[in-house]
């Protein structure tokens, strides 16, 4: 159990015992002075207060404070009619135990937290288990991944998808991924030829065009980057220069994102 749910603990007991002394006392109450609806009004009052009800407690501290204050002025009245010493203790007692208890759910920062929790439990409570279950969610990916199997680039074995190093032959898998990545960049240039690639350089040096490339790409995706850049080609009389997808996905793609 941690700090938090000790205090709420915490809070909920002392919140009881306030309750269980407001409608002892309302009780005693109805015992000498039966006031049916005041007796009612106290124990759903008090009921409210074990369940956390917030709204509950703000009534209790301000029906409390009004109540301490016109015991005061009952106090101010008796004190002119020479009441009886036992009447003052009875009193006095409950006038201390009001005073106690508003300050009690007005204060206590165990109480303070009760209450919260009780407001905003049940939401934290989803929020908790939401969060368990994306990360059950993603374990299991984790674990789904390591499952997938792909052959080792240097060795031909069969190792987890995404691994950085080989666990049978030890070969870095991520310098040998680069390395296959420029020697298939560099046969594609091969075959693209150097004048399609001077006719490649011209067009993407416009910048303008660059950036209506990159629009088009962003909003209708690469068929239609391609043909826009097959087209202004054309126009440009560069007709060495045939943009196919591979040239797009392999040598024009990273450019683009580049300019
Ligand atoms: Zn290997």
């Amino acid at each position: 159990m941690n700090e938090r749910d000790k205090m709420i603990k915490t809070g909920g007991t002392i919140v009881m015992v306030v309750a269980g002394v407001n409608i002892l006392f309302a009780i005693i109450l109805l015992a000498t002075n039966p006031n049916i609806l005041s007796f009612i009004v106290t124990l759903a009052i008090s009921i409210a207060l074990i369940y956390g009800v917030n709204w509950v407690r703000w009534l209790f501290i301000i029906g409390g404070g009004i109540g301490i204050f016109t015991s005061l002025i009952t106090f101010a009245n008796l004190a002119g009619l020479g009441a009886p010493g036992w009447l003052w203790g009875i009193l006095w007692l409950t006038f201390a135990i009001s005073v106690a208890s508003v300050l009690i759910i007005a204060m206590n920062k165990n109480v303070i937290e009760f209450f919260h929790n009780a407001k905003h439990g049940g939401r934290e409570a989803i929020e908790n288990q939401n969060a368990q279950l994306r990360n059950k969610v993603s374990a299991l990916e984790n674990k789904e991944a390591q499952n997938v199997k792909v052959p080792c680039l240097l060795c031909g074995e069969q190792i987890p998808k995404n691994s950085k190093f080989c666990n049978i032959c030890g070969g870095n898998i991520e310098e040998k991924e680069a390395e296959n990545k420029s020697i298939k960049l560099e046969e594609l240039r091969q075959k693209m030829g150097d004048s399609a690639q001077n006719d490649l350089d011209l067009l993407l040096s416009d910048d303008n065009l660059v950036k209506e490339a990159n629009s088009l790409r962003r909003l209708y995706g690469k068929t239609s980057c391609i043909a826009f850049l097959n087209k202004k080609a054309a126009e440009l009389g560069l007709a060495d220069l045939e943009i196919t997808e591979e040239y797009y996905d392999n040598i024009i793609f990273e450019r683009l994102r580049e300019l």
